[in-house]
């Protein structure tokens, strides 16, 4: 297995130039405050600024970010981002999106941990850290309107992906001494693409025999989170649960704006606060500067400068002890003070160097070597083709009726064996009561004795275009290794 050393020892750090954009709405007052307090703490930074956001956007650039700002970028490597306002209306691309997937940004870590007594909440001892895949999953963004009623969306998951996401998650857990590790998915349902997410994960877990590993199925896993986040440590999953699940969990800490989130990929990397830019808040001094400073702080162990990022975690925790608060945590009961941005910063300088007394401190490990995984290419395995599904936009209401039109354009080595529609098989012995819509799936496979080949596939779709069948797509249904890698029809 191959590594990448990521971070570096903090004995011998030198000045390092990082990429800021300052963003939209509040972006620029939290990332004054942020940039303040870091240079107070001594961080070894030199910032090079770009513009991104709402105003290239609205230059006319649908990607809110233009080809000189990319070469900053790639050139420092990283990235510290305050959030941007993305137009209402069609057409604009999310910064956020590109950015992750052009940069190779494929792993997003958030840390979430409750601020009990001083931030509300009702889960005080909650520690959790959700690493979510940030590549790939139904963020490919490859969608299709195929039928008049129906549209697709491609969930792409590869096992590179996979493996990447998986062992950084151990490999985190390992270098922040974390007990657990505990996967996420729905592979009761979806078992080619949970499926392999849950069997890399298996297959990784046993690489670290001191770390506990455990997986649950999102939607009781996501319950259980919800009501009693205690009982986990790390949590990994694929790109769209860990979207929705890492919001869920910041904000049962106490609240969004207390969060940051690392976007971490071989090159380069992105540091920012969970929450959006605020636009309303813009302008007033009142913003909360801390999920900004909770990426920064992430940053700064990113680039081995581990004793910087305590000093500021540690002046923070005190700070938000003292009850010195902004007004999205503002509680009677437990603030002191309702300050604004920059004197919240101010409050955070004043702290450096000293320690919470209630709120446990934080010691960050200043000489870890954090190892980051490269993919290595599996040996292919014996792929085979065992049937073809064909797609076709037909309206009408008896799949027995399609049946018989579909079992026209078949050839003398293959049969039609199945019609579902919207995955439920409906043909043969349907359901009268499964509702059908006008898209609809027809599985052909050879039959018994016979083999399918590539060459049927073309012109079984010539004779449905002879015969006026509108076919959508196909889906080659393959065995790798003589096991068989396409699901089967609901109630099949
Ligand atoms: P938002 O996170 O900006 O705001 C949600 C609520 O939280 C608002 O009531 C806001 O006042 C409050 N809030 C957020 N951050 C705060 C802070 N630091 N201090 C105090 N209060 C805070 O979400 P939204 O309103 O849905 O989105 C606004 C814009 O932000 C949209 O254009 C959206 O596209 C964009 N957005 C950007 C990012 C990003 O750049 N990473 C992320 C999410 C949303």
């Amino acid at each position: 297995m191959y590594y990448f050393t990521q971070h570096c020892n903090t004995k011998s750090i030198r000045m390092k130039k990082i990429t800021i954009a300052k963003g939209d709405g509040i972006g620029p007052e939290i990332m004054d405050a942020t940039l303040k307090i870091i240079l107070a703490a001594g961080a070894k930074i030199e910032v090079e600024e770009i513009e991104v956001g709402e105003k290239v956007y609205l230059a006319g650039n649908t990607a809110g970010i233009s080809a000189e700002a990319w070469d900053v970028i790639r050139r420092n490597k990283v990235f510290l981002k305050a959030p941007i306002t993305t137009p209402q209306g069609g057409g604009y691309k999310s910064l956020n999106v590109t950015t992750r997937k052009f940069l190779g940004l494929y792993s997003n870590v958030r840390p979430c941990k409750s601020l009990h007594p001083f931030v509300s909440t009702k889960h005080p001892i909650m520690d959790i850290v959700i690493v979510r895949e940030n590549e790939e999953d139904l963020y490919a963004g490859i969608e299709h309107q195929q039928t008049d009623e129906v549209v697709q969306c491609l969930k792409l998951i590869s096992r590179p992906g996979c493996e990447k996401i998986i062992r950084y998650a151990f490999e985190y857990a390992k270098q922040h001494n974390r007990k657990k590790v505990t996967c996420f998915t729905k592979d009761n349902i979806m078992k080619q693409t949970d499926g392999l997410f849950h069997k890399v994960f298996d297959e990784i877990a046993v690489e670290y025999p001191e770390i506990e590993n455990e997986h649950w199925i999102i939607d009781i896993g996501a319950a259980k989170m919800a009501d009693t986040p205690e009982i986990f440590d790390v949590i990994v999953m694929p790109n769209l649960y860990g979207d929705i699940l890492s919001d869920v969990a910041a904000q049962i800490t106490g609240s969004v704006g207390l969060a940051g989130s690392a976007n971490i990929g071989e090159e380069c990397a992105m540091f920012e606060a969970i929450h959006g830019s605020a636009p309303r808040r813009a302008g007033q001094n009142l913003a909360n500067p801390s999920g900004l400073l909770q990426g920064a702080i992430l940053m700064l162990n990113h680039i081995g400068q581990s004793d910087i990022a305590e000093k500021v975690q540690n002046a923070w925790l005190k700070t938000i002890e003292e009850g010195i608060h902004t007004y999205d945590i503002f509680n009677e009961g437990t603030s002191k003070v309702k300050v604004g941005t920059k004197e919240f910063a101010e409050a955070v300088i004043n702290n450096l160097g000293k320690q919470p007394a209630i709120l446990q401190p934080v010691f960050f490990d200043h000489n870890s070597q954090f190892v980051l995984p490269k993919y290595v290419r599996k040996q292919p395995k014996e792929k085979s083709l065992a049937g073809v599904d064909v797609f076709v936009h037909w309206i009408g209401e008896s799949p027995d009726e399609l049946s018989e039109i579909i079992k026209g354009i078949t050839l003398p080595n293959i049969e039609l064996t199945m019609i579902t529609n919207r995955g439920i098989k409906v043909w043969p012995e349907g359901f009268r009561e499964t509702f059908c819509t006008d898209h609809w799936r027809c599985r052909f496979k050879p039959k018994a004795g016979n083999k399918i080949e590539k060459e049927n596939i073309p012109a079984l779709l010539a004779n449905a275009i002879a015969s006026g069948i509108d076919t959508i797509k196909t889906e080659n249904l393959y065995n790798f290794d003589g096991v068989a890698a396409y699901s089967l029809g609901q109630g099949q």
